[in-house]
């Protein structure tokens, strides 16, 4: 059973939440892609104290993505008009942040992984001031991890842990 996965920053001031639906949805994306890398975008809103990563959905990988064993380069066809349609047809849903998947390894960071997350966190198009990283590991079918990251441009990279709830999420 897949449950709702919530970590925060150990200050309390960065969270993220995301639905086991969701969860459940990139797993299958990454069960579908067994051997390779794989990953996509996640989309949602943030509470109203504006700390904590309401992850709504997430896309798997655009069509012009590189997924190869240990390399994800997330491309981005059809990514734009999906964003718009979140935005302006739905319910001001916006861009958080990323997630990938690492077959059989550890949801651990790479420097790549830090280099692009740091990338998308200064790229001003997107609307959020942060941006989420989140990580699948291990064997999608039997035995997975995940571990989660915020970029800020001013802190730069925060591991998110799980356990820190009490801190902090109130709506
Ligand atoms: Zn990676």
């Amino acid at each position: 059973m897949i449950q709702n996965y919530e970590a925060w920053s150990p200050c309390g001031r960065y969270g993220v939440r995301i639905s086991a639906q969701v969860l459940q949805k990139a797993i299958t994306f990454c069960k579908n892609n067994c051997a390779f890398e794989t990953g996509g975008i996640m989309v949602g809103y943030y509470n109203r104290r504006q700390n904590c990563a309401i992850v709504t959905d997430c896309s798997g990988p655009p069509r012009d993505s590189t997924c190869k064993r240990t390399f994800f380069r997330r491309g981005i066809k059809g990514l734009q008009q999906w964003i718009n349609s979140l935005w302006y047809v739905k319910e001001r849903r916006y861009y958080l942040g990323e997630w990938h998947f690492h077959p059989f390894a550890k949801p651990n960071p790479s420097s790549t992984d830090i280099c692009q997350i740091k990338s998308n966190a200064e790229d001003r198009s997107y609307k959020s001031p942060e941006v989420i990283m989140f990580i699948i590991g291990g064997d999608p079918k039997t035995k997975w991890s995940c571990s989660s990251f915020v970029y800020s441009r001013q802190v730069g990279l925060i591991e998110l842990v799980k356990g820190w709830e009490r801190n902090s999420f109130k709506n």
